[in-house]
């Protein structure tokens, strides 16, 4: 197989699980010297422990290639400046930045408390921005450099109890489309992935009905690696005409989204009042109205 990434160097946050953990594998295994990035918190959030990191360095180890730990968190600018730095420290340059780390705090909306919104906007949306804007001062100065978000269905699509998440993973999406269109002029490619994986972070959707058992037995076939190919691709450099899309590998499916642009419009040359919108706008509108939809809801077949 040939070696995609050969001579390049990630950082792939939250690379000690899950998703990040197979991303970080495949692509040591083509070639790149990655930072595996992890604090080893738990789903929500708490604690500090060096092991996952350790074990996807000792599995990487195995496979031949090489990878170096940075413990740092992505959830405070000075933090992030060190994930990049280390990747400069260890192999003098960076090259490719997956921004994957997260956490959990569902709730339903009305029960949401000011901590569980600012946590999980913090690891998601902005360490996503602190370490992209860390890789964007050598990215520029080098004139090339890739960059893979992972957003969520939960926010392109919804899901109950995720007013945080949901928030936080849309804001990547418009946080990656800023990078593609601000980076282009110094050559700089940056794309989101919605991944599908059975994980901890799936592991507590509820599977109390049998309905729901079904459900969580469908979503356990999908393994996180079946996410690693497609987060390889768009970080090389066969993936140079790629940049600004959303992306969804779902076991074996793999999905591009469409993005919000007007689908019907209405004009009236005196202006609106109230009132003419609801006798005239609305009926005109309504058929391009979008179902109130979850993401369970989109993809109502099992995976493939
Ligand atoms: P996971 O919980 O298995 O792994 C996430 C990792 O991020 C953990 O190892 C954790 O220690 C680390 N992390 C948490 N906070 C951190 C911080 N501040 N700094 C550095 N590392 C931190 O999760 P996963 O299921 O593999 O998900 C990976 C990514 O994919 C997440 O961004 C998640 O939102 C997204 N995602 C996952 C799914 C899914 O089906 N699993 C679906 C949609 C999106």
């Amino acid at each position: 197989m040939p070696n995609m990434l050969e001579g390049k160097v990630a950082i792939v946050t939250g690379a000690g699980n899950g998703i990040g953990r197979e991303i970080a594998i495949m692509m040591a295994g083509q070639g790149a010297k990655v930072i595996i990035n992890d604090v080893g918190a738990s789903l929500s959030g708490e604690g500090l422990d060096a092991t996952p990191a350790q074990q996807t360095k000792a599995i990487i180890a195995q496979n031949g290639g090489t990878s170096e730990i940075c413990t740092d968190s992505v959830a405070t600018w000075a933090s992030a400046q060190k994930i990049v730095q280390s990747a400069m420290d260890h192999f003098g340059r960076i090259d490719i930045v997956v921004n994957n780390a997260g956490i959990l705090r569902d709730q339903i909306f009305h029960r949401m408390t000011p901590e569980e919104w600012d946590a999980v906007i913090a690891v998601h949306l902005s360490g996503s921005f602190y370490v992209s804007r860390a890789a964007a001062t050598h990215y520029r100065a080098q004139q090339s450099g890739s960059y893979v978000h992972m957003s969520s269905t939960s926010g392109l699509i919804g899901n109950f109890g995720q007013a945080n998440y949901s928030a936080a993973k849309l804001g990547i999406v418009a946080l990656s489309k800023s990078i593609a269109l601000d980076m282009a002029r110094f050559g700089v490619r940056s794309n989101c992935i919605a991944p599908f994986a059975w994980s901890r972070m799936t592991g507590s959707i509820p599977a109390e009905t049998p309905e729901q058992k079904r459900r969580v037995e469908r979503i356990m076939r999908m393994t996180p690696d079946k996410n690693a190919p497609l987060a390889v691709f768009l970080a090389s450099d066969a993936a140079k005409d790629v940049t600004g899309q959303i992306f969804s590998p779902r076991m074996n499916e793999i999905f591009i989204y469409s993005q919000s642009r007007p689908i019907r419009g209405i004009h009236r040359g005196e202006g609106w009042t109230p009132e003419m919108i609801e006798e005239y706008a609305l009926p005109a509108l309504k058929p391009a109205f979008s179902a109130l939809e979850r993401s369970g809801d989109v993809f109502c077949w099992d995976p493939v």
